[in-house]
Formats: structure tokens, sequence, C-alpha cells
């Protein structure tokens, strides 16, 4: 039978797919799992990873032998759509299981693989992303932190910047330079350490929002065992274009999108500064019916290209568009957030009158990074011209 919701004819495989989503959905979401605020937030989302993982639905992208489902396009559909009509929170170890789980599947010795791949599943161990330094950002590969060979270990000296959930995790991956005579892509190493390793220290930096959901994170000599160099030493950068890939990519970010429209649609329907004017009602289902054509167009887009990760292929610049349209699509559905709500939008959270408890507000100030993080969407826009449309280098 085909299902409208998705679009698509469903087999009886994903039929059966979408019954145990929509089943495990109905039990499992619970007030345990669901909001909150600081660490009790945080708690949620851990165990709400924990029901995902013994259901088998934490990384269903990932090979059945790593503890995923190898699940078709088709699945992850199902399984995007079902989550955000749910309204389903995010795994807390959201970024690991989409970028550094795949990223390990594909690089990783046996070793590396059996140990972090179900501790990345469980939420054992929460990552962070330590790509980022003062003066490396959209141009990575000219950064400066520094990986000394001595013996078994490397030891580390440098500065990242802007790690976001370097405050809670308790791992971190990094790029460092191991061979400071190398040609600036070839002497990176992608290395994966332990956040309490003497010589680590983590400053939170605070946000326009109010809250710090990002860090500073201070190298001094912290001894890291070459064990833990993912990948071929002094080769990380091909590594890093593995996760970066993933992360562009962001199946995930999808669901939340699915989530904002749907925020949004339950905005249009309440009175609103817009409703009161037939004009405006008109403008405000026409955006909507925009929006919900690109979000259906991003999922296609996402499922794509995460059915090839599984199959070992690496996003390529193809998840550029993905990163790109996701990033400007939920930052202009954010905006548009505060056009239906008007005043009460811009009120922050605490404020009585603020429109869905400051929510609004808040989205708008968290999406101004949106079209940053995962690298900023003028660099996404040169590696479209550069690499899928043939136009002559950035120089
Ligand atoms: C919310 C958020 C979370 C983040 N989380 C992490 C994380 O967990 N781990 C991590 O490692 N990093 C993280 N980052 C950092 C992020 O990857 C960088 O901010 C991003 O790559 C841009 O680098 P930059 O901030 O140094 O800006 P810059 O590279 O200095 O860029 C400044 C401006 O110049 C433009 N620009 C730069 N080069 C070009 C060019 N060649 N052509 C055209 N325009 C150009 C940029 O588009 C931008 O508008 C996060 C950032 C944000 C906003």
């Amino acid at each position: 039978m085909p299902d409208q919701d998705y679009g698509v004819t469903l087999g009886e495989a994903d039929a059966a797919f979408r019954d145990e989503v929509r089943d495990f959905l109905s039990t499992a979401l619970d007030d345990d799992v669901r909001g909150g605020r600081g660490t009790e937030a945080l708690q949620r989302a851990r165990r709400w990873q924990g029901r995902l993982a013994a259901a088998g639905l934490a990384a269903i992208s990932w090979p059945v032998e790593h503890g995923g489902r190898s699940a078709t396009p088709v699945q992850q559909l199902i399984f995007a759509a079902e989550m955000a009509r749910a309204r389903a929170p995010e795994p807390i170890n959201r970024s690991a299981i989409n970028q550094l789980g795949p990223t390990i599947i594909q690089w990783g010795t046996d070793d590396q693989r059996a140990h972090y791949l179900p501790r990345i599943l469980s939420a054992d161990d929460v990552w962070c992303q330590g790509f980022s330094e003062p003066d490396a950002g959209s141009d990575l590969a000219s950064l400066r932190t520094r990986g000394v060979l001595d013996g078994e270990h490397l030891v580390i000296d440098g500065q990242k910047i802007w790690t976001s959930k370097a405050h809670y995790a308790n791992k971190i991956y990094i790029l460092c330079r191991t061979d400071p005579d190398a040609e600036r892509h070839a002497g990176i190493s992608y290395v994966l350490a332990d956040l309490d390793t003497p010589g680590i220290e983590i400053r939170p930096i605070r946000q326009i929002t109010g809250d710090a959901e990002f860090s500073e994170v201070f190298f001094d000599g912290a001894r890291i065992p070459l064990t833990n160099v993912l990948g071929p030493l002094h080769h990380g950068w091909k590594v890093a274009k593995s996760t970066l890939g993933y992360e562009r990519v962001g199946q995930s970010r999808t669901h939340r999108i699915e989530r904002r429209l749907a925020i949004l649609t339950g905005l249009a329907d309440a009175p609103n500064a817009l409703s009161d004017d037939g004009l405006a009602d008109s403008y405000v289902a026409d955006q909507l019916v925009r929006f919900a054509a690109k979000v259906e167009a991003l999922r296609q887009i996402s499922a794509q290209a995460t059915a090839a990760g599984v199959r070992g292929i690496s996003p390529g610049p193809e998840a550029s568009v993905a990163k790109l349209l996701t990033s400007e699509v939920d930052q202009s559905m954010a905006n548009f957030g505060l056009d239906l709500t008007g005043v009460t939008g811009t009120l922050e959270r605490g404020s009585p009158s603020a429109a869905k408890k400051g929510n609004v507000a808040h989205s708008y100030l968290v999406m101004r990074a949106a079209t940053f993080g995962a690298g900023t969407s003028e660099i996404q826009r040169n590696i479209i011209a550069e690499k899928l449309l043939g136009l002559p280098r950035d120089v």
C-alpha cells in the first residue's frame, strides 16, 4: 500500500519497520525523556538515547555488524518522519552517531571499532569535536595545535575553540599537526582523546542566548597514546574530510527542521500577529507550503547521502548542498516564527508574556549560528561552485 505520509510505496519490510518505530515511540516517549533545562535536559537526553539503543534504533543507518540496522534510505525517511511526528527529542550523542561513528567504521582499526562504537550507541561516551582553532575555521588546514611524537604517545599543545558540548562530553576528537615539515594538508593527524587527560582544560564561552553550549579547549602537554590515532598518522586530513562530509549531510537536522515546521504550523493555527488579515493568511499559507517543499527535498537528499555513506562512500560535495539548504531553511523558519508571533515572540525565556515560553526568541537567536557551524554558507557555496558546477577555484 502506498503510504502518502512518506510519498513512497512501502514494501513489507518497510511497513513492518514503520510499525515497529511507531510502537516504540508510543511507549518509550514520556516525560522522563522530554524537555528540561541544563543538567536535567542532559540526563533526559542520555536516558532517551539509552531507550533508542536498547530498541536497536540509536543508529539505524550503521551496518548491522556495528550495532545498526543497515537501514535503507526509505527506512531512514520513515524513521525521521516518525521521530518528527512524535516530536521526539534528539539523543545526547547525536553528532557522534552521525559523524564520528561512521568515520570510525570507515577508518578505524578492528580494536577501535570494537571499543568505541558500542560506547557511542549506549552514550557511555559522549563526544565533542575539536577541529576549529582561533585562526583556523573556514581555513581548517591552517590549524596549529601540535602533536609531537614521544615513544608510544603524542604530546599535544595548542588551543581549540567553539567546541560544542565540551562542557559535558567525556571524549574529544581533534586534528593536530604531527609533521610540521609536510605540505599543510599532509602533516595532520586525527586523534581520539579522553577529556580528563591531564593537560586538557575546558573554558565555556557564553553565547547571545545567554547559554554556554560551546567552549575553548586548551592542550598543555596532554599525552595521548598513539593507538588513539584514527586512520594513518600524518594523513588525518582525509579522515577529517569524511567526518565533515557526514556532518554536512546531517540526517538528524532534517528531523529538527521537520519538528520546526510542525511548530510553525501550530503557531500559524493560533491567533497571531498576521492572521487578522486575509492577505496575511494567504502569505502564511504560502510560506508554510514553501517550507514544506524544502523540508521534503532535504529529506530525500539526506537519505540518499546517508545511504551512500554506509556503503563506504564518503559524502562528497553534494553534502554541501544538504548543509547549505538545511541551515538556511532552518534559519528562515526561525525568522518566520517571529513574524507569526509578533511582539510576544521577541520576549525571552522567563518573561510571562513570551510566545512559546520564550522559545521563539531563543530559536531566532540560536539560528544565527546555523549558517556558521559545520562550515559557513559561503564555504558551502564555494564547494558547490567548484566541485559540482566546475566553476573556477576561489583564490
Ligand atoms: C554554533 C556553532 C557550533 C560550533 N561547533 C563546533 C564544534 O563543535 N567543533 C569545532 O571544531 N568547531 C565548531 N564550530 C566552529 C565552526 O566550524 C566555525 O565557526 C566555522 O568553520 C567558521 O570558522 P570561523 O568562525 O573561524 O570563521 P572564519 O573562517 O573566520 O569566517 C569569517 C567569515 O568569512 C567568510 N569566509 C571565510 N573564508 C571564505 C572564503 N574562502 N570565501 C568566502 N567567504 C569566506 C566566512 O563565510 C564567514 O562569513 C562551531 C561554530 C558554531 C557557530
